[in-house]
């Protein structure tokens, strides 16, 4: 018979250890040697107490900071060696971001914010990319407010429009960092839902910080960070 087929890592890290201030009298380890495997298709939470280390965590696994020490690998790429330019390209192709605060350019249009990451890879715009935007605002639910300036939607559809442009590369991992931490219920169920959709539909493996526990109990998995260490 023949064997089953692997499914994918799209994140590795092992002995991952991260310092602030190194090299200072201030010199503080907030992570301390983290080993994590997370496969193509999870959906996970990543919970723990504030100031455990899980932004700090992400922050790695998103190529946005570097370990003290300890190997990141994404999509099947070690990181160790890679300079920024390599670095921001991995990034660009493969990791899309939702904060909690959406970061959107609020005087440009929802459709537009969606079109940067294409714009920012690919260096000029093109009708495939206002389609493909298009079809990312139609699917957060936004058609009739794609040409609204992303300054006068509301928080939910803000943070909507971000997850439809942290989607615009067709990343294999979403990162998400308390995207519903400032959104009244109803909103949050809502970009909750999305995500879910996402990475059902898509496979798009997600890693989502949430202090909320009735969501995290609606993941696949729960990575717990206490102290800059998982739990078992
Ligand atoms: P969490 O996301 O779980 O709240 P963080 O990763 O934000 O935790 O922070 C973990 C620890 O690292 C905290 O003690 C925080 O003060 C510290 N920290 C985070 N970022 C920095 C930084 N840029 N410089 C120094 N210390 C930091």
């Amino acid at each position: 018979m023949a064997d089953a087929v692997a499914v994918p890592v799209v994140v590795q890290l092992q002995g991952v250890h991260k310092a602030y201030n190194v090299g200072t009298d201030i010199e503080t380890e907030v992570l301390h040697g983290i080993d994590l495997t997370v496969h193509r298709g999870e959906f996970c939470a990543v919970v723990g107490p504030s100031g455990s280390g899980k932004s700090t965590l992400l922050n790695i696994i998103g190529l946005l900071d570097r370990p003290t020490s300890g190997t990141v690998e994404v999509s099947g790429e070690q990181t160790t060696g890679l300079g920024d330019r390599a670095l921001t390209r991995l990034r660009g192709h493969n990791i899309g971001f939702v904060f909690q605060s959406h970061h959107l350019i609020t005087a440009f249009t929802a459709l537009e914010n969606v079109m940067m990451p294409m714009l920012g890879a690919e260096g000029f715009p093109s009708a495939a990319m206002r389609t493909r935007a298009e079809s990312l605002i139609d699917s957060v639910g936004l058609t009739t407010w794609k040409d609204r300036n992303a300054g006068r939607l509301s928080g939910g559809q803000q943070q909507r429009v971000a997850i439809a442009r942290a989607l615009a590369m067709g990343p294999a991992l979403l990162l998400a960092d308390e995207p519903t931490g400032n959104l009244d219920t109803q909103s949050a169920d809502e970009v909750f839902a999305l995500l879910r959709r996402f990475n059902t539909e898509h496979g798009t493996t997600v890693l989502f910080v949430t202090h909320n526990v009735a969501m995290s109990e609606r993941c696949d998995r729960t990575i717990e960070v206490v102290d800059g260490r998982l739990t078992a």
